[in-house]
């Protein structure tokens, strides 16, 4: 029996050994990714986020004299609501309640919309016990396609959204080059996975793509509805950098990976 264990432990090392005696390696060289201090709860900004609104003042939204804030809340007013600063690439995160006790149905009831780049709505809408076409309703793309599931909480509570948004890219010619995608979770359940849009989200014709700046604001939408919105922010992405040293290859011998140094 102690034979039988000590063959297992040799075998074992053996393994170890021979699994440390070749080390895949990318011949990229990658930069330190930047350290930022996360938020008190996932909900709330990390450090290097863009804060839009955090209940005290509009001064980031143009138009934003024209609508209110209550008890730390921002109120749908009217006419949108844009940001001053504008983004590409971003992650968004935006809480918004609809009214309470609801009013109207349909797209007649808590509506507005984030519109990103001002110009593709991710709607905004009193979805629940709210019927309406389905891809009109909360977390859809406008007229392009419903969320995945209807995760919505009853007017009154509050609902999040966080967005990842790749912007369309264009051709110097104008014409698209890449279209643009979303995935979004709507309180934390996944309801659009890397959805490419066809176009903008106008009601009355069909989606295009127009070229535009690779910048644009974020919107809000006025539909009449007086939605509630609280905790906005955004961060704009930057990919990992790292540079290409040489071709990928294989280090024989014992070996560790090696931490490269940041730049
Ligand atoms: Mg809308």
């Amino acid at each position: 029996m102690r034979l039988v264990i000590v063959l297992m432990i040799l075998f074992a090392s053996t393994i170890t050994v021979s699994s440390n005696a070749q080390e895949y390696l990318t011949g990229i060289q990658w930069q330190m990714p930047p350290i930022i201090k996360a938020g008190a709860t996932d909900s709330q900004p990390p450090s290097d986020a863009i804060v839009l609104f955090d209940g005290k003042d509009l001064s980031a939204w143009e138009n934003g004299e024209k609508w209110k804030i209550e008890d730390g809340v921002m109120i749908s007013g009217k006419g949108f609501v844009k940001t001053k600063q504008t983004f590409g690439d971003c992650q968004v995160h935006i809480e918004w309640t609809a009214p309470t006790p609801p009013k109207g149905t349909s797209q007649g009831r808590g509506n507005s919309g984030i519109f990103l780049m001002g110009r593709y709505e991710m709607q905004i809408l009193d979805s629940y016990e709210n019927e309406t076409y389905f891809d009109g309703q909360a977390a859809a793309i406008y007229k392009q396609t419903p969320p995945m599931v209807n995760v919505m909480r009853a007017p009154g509570e509050w609902n999040s959204y966080d967005i990842i948004w790749t912007c369309p890219r264009f051709n110097e010619d104008g014409s698209l080059k890449s279209p643009a995608a979303i995935t979004a979770l709507h309180n934390g359940a996944l309801v659009l996975n890397h959805f490419e849009l066809l176009g903008d989200t106008p009601y009355n014709r069909p989606p295009e793509y127009t070229a535009h700046e690779s910048v644009g604001p974020i919107s809000l939408q006025d539909h009449g509805n007086p939605v509630r919105f609280r905790n906005i922010w955004v961060r704009e992405l930057v990919p990992p950098k790292g540079e290409k040293t040489r071709e990928p290859f294989i280090r024989k011998g014992k070996v560790e990976t090696p931490i490269e140094k940041s730049k």
